[in-house]
């Protein structure tokens, strides 16, 4: 087996290899060639850590694993290392021999954000130049990256629960050529054409008033029950996508407008739908198109397949009797 460390992930992959890896695995996911296992998480009892693995199978690009890993939220402070951690196992399909360990915590933040990236390809108006962000995290600036490859935007909107967090934003905007302005979300809703929520919120900071007819939603931070980033009826007035139904019912953005009943789990689409073009997607410059995007282990594995590739071909990946 092999083993790709953490510390040489930055140097194999590409916000571009993310992107055709995600894009891959939802098509995938759409012709029912891959399908991901039911996702476990724990709130442990030790360290206020959340720990859980996210699974799957993808036969046509030969995936097999999990990710594990998850949340541990004094790591920061107490250690100096991220609070996010996790691993991917991969693993032979052909003799379920163990294949690969790869570091799991940049490929998280990529492969997070090369799926509202697909998102805004197939589902934003072509015509849209005015990015939001609501959220100014650590994906934050990895969203941002990720979704100016889109579209030609000319500004960048953001607002932050925590203003303090905005500077570096504004940076990561400065990097890429891009004004940024720090705006309310009454301001940010009226400007946008794309906005992209993603914080860790459990009650909702954006209104559906707030947001204008023709916009794209990426709603990236919902992951877990409980957790919510935009008023339910939102998702009632707007077309629903996601990365995988089962996941956004139950904890994606869309699970709170499905147990309110102004939602059904039959009436959201796969992006790998609109991918593989047996769905068209947005049918007017006026719909309100929202992707739920949960975040499936399928993706994980997609992004460490390819990254394991790169690794063994560049003699990186560190070859292991096992
Ligand atoms: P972070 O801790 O670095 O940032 C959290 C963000 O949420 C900040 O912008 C913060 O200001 C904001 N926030 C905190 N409390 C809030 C509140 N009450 N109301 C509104 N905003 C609030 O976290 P991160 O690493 O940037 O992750 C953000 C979210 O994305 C988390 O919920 C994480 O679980 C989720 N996530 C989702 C996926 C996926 O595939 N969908 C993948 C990775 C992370």
């Amino acid at each position: 087996m092999y083993i790709v460390p953490e510390a040489a992930i930055a140097d194999l992959i590409t916000p571009e290899a993310s992107f055709d890896a995600v894009e891959a695995v939802f098509a995938a996911m759409a012709r029912g060639d891959a399908y991901n296992f039911p996702v476990i998480r724990e709130a442990i009892g030790h360290e206020d850590a959340l720990y859980g693995f996210k699974g799957g199978f993808d036969q046509s690009g030969m995936a097999l694993g999990l990710k594990a890993g998850g949340y541990w939220p004094h790591n920061l402070e107490r250690r100096g290392i991220i609070n996010h951690q996790s691993t991917v196992f991969l693993f032979d399909p052909d003799t379920g021999r163990m294949a690969a360990m790869v570091g799991g915590n940049l490929l998280t933040a990529l492969r997070t954000a090369a799926a509202s990236s697909v998102s805004i390809k197939h589902l934003a108006r072509k015509d849209a130049t005015v990015l939001g962000m609501v959220g100014a995290g650590h994906q934050s600036h990895f969203q941002l990256r990720a979704a100016v490859r889109q579209r030609k935007f000319e500004k960048v909107v953001g607002w932050n629960y925590h203003p303090d967090m905005l500077p570096k934003l504004a940076e990561t905007a400065a990097d890429l050529g891009l004004p940024f302005e720090a705006v309310s979300l009454d301001e940010l809703g009226a400007q946008a054409d794309v906005i992209i929520t993603i914080t860790s919120a459990f009650s909702p900071s954006l209104m559906t008033a707030q947001v204008r007819p023709g916009t794209h939603l990426a709603c990236m931070g919902t992951d877990t029950k409980g957790k919510q980033e935009v008023e339910t009826s939102l998702l009632a007035s707007a077309t629903v996508f996601t990365d995988e139904v089962a996941q956004s019912v139950s904890i994606g953005e869309a699970q709170h407008a499905v147990a309110d009943g102004v939602l059904k789990g039959a009436d959201i689409v796969q992006i790998g739908e609109v991918i593989n073009r047996t769905h068209p997607g947005r049918r007017s410059a006026d719909e309100i198109t929202l992707f739920d995007g949960t975040g499936v282990g399928l993706q994980d594995l997609a992004v460490a397949s390819a990254v394991l590739d790169i690794a063994i071909e560049r003699g990186v990946a560190i070859e292991v009797d096992f």
